[in-house]
């Protein structure tokens, strides 16, 4: 079941072996190391807003974490859909019509092909956008939900909902009720429980390599992942713009813009 591949430079291909951590102290490590080729490992990847931002995705948490004045304690949780479901509406609209307005970039193409060279591949993602989708990527997994689709309030139905109308002022009615009635941004707000997190932690779990980019390490729970993966041996990789808090808990750690490191970090894992 392994491929063949020998590894002569440890530290820059270190991806390629799966027993490095075993290796890394033993006499073997002067040797050369029999490796296995990338695509025949369990790689899961999980994506944060640095990758969004390349594309020029507004994240809104930026400077000032306000959105016109707005708190995000005002737009971004279910009290403030109750409160004032208008304001909140408009935020998300605002959001969902900007999805208009950018594309992928290489990072999120680069992502797309290494999926399509990888048989047992998972992406995880904290964005609500549709790049990496239009990247090349299929199954995503969204754990904070996404803009293009809307949720109806009484069956938790979801429908893609992106035509012109949809993205008005007004609020969009659902098509599962017999009564319609008036659907949600269909994003995990403050205060409620991300989405697939049993999936997520079956596959971080399982798998042989954890890849995070672009992902301050803030945010829980998507920030203790790189935990779970060392804990049960992944070899773990950190691709971001600067060193994150969470920095020392990865094996190997690429700093500097997503867009520019990932075509060259795909091209050499699939070496
Ligand atoms: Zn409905």
């Amino acid at each position: 079941m392994y491929s063949t591949n020998f590894c002569d430079n440890i530290c820059r291909r270190k991806i390629y072996c799966y027993f490095y951590k075993k290796l890394y102290n033993s006499e073997l490590l002067n040797l050369n190391l029999f490796c296995i080729s990338v695509r025949d490992k369990r790689v899961v990847v999980l994506t944060g807003a640095g990758v969004s931002a390349e594309s020029g995705v507004k994240t809104f948490r930026g400077n000032d974490g306000l959105w016109e004045n707005h708190s995000l304690d005002d737009v971004a949780t279910p009290d403030a859909w109750i409160r004032d479901p208008q304001l909140v509406w408009d935020f998300y609209q605002a959001r969902r019509n900007q999805l208009t307005q950018v594309e992928p970039n290489p990072a999120h193409l680069a992502l797309g092909l290494l999926q399509s060279e990888i048989p047992d591949f998972t992406l995880i993602t904290q964005n609500v956008d549709d790049l990496h989708e239009r990247g090349g990527s299929s199954s995503v997994l969204h754990m904070h939900g996404e803009l293009r689709t809307l949720r109806c309030e009484v069956t938790g139905e979801t429908e893609l909902r992106m035509t012109d109308s949809d993205l008005s002022q007004n609020f969009v009615n659902c098509n599962c009720c017999e009564t319609p009635t008036k659907m949600r941004p269909d994003i995990v707000w403050f205060g409620e429980i991300p989405m697939f997190m049993q999936k997520i932690y079956q596959m971080v779990e399982n798998c042989d390599i954890f890849i995070v980019i672009g992902s301050s390490g803030h945010v829980y729970p998507a920030a203790g992942l790189v935990g779970v993966a060392s804990t049960y041996g992944a070899h773990t990789i950190l691709v971001n713009y600067d060193l994150p808090v969470n920095a020392d808990m990865f094996d190997e750690v690429h700093t500097g813009k997503a867009g520019e490191l990932l075509p060259k970090l795909v091209t050499e894992w699939l070496d």
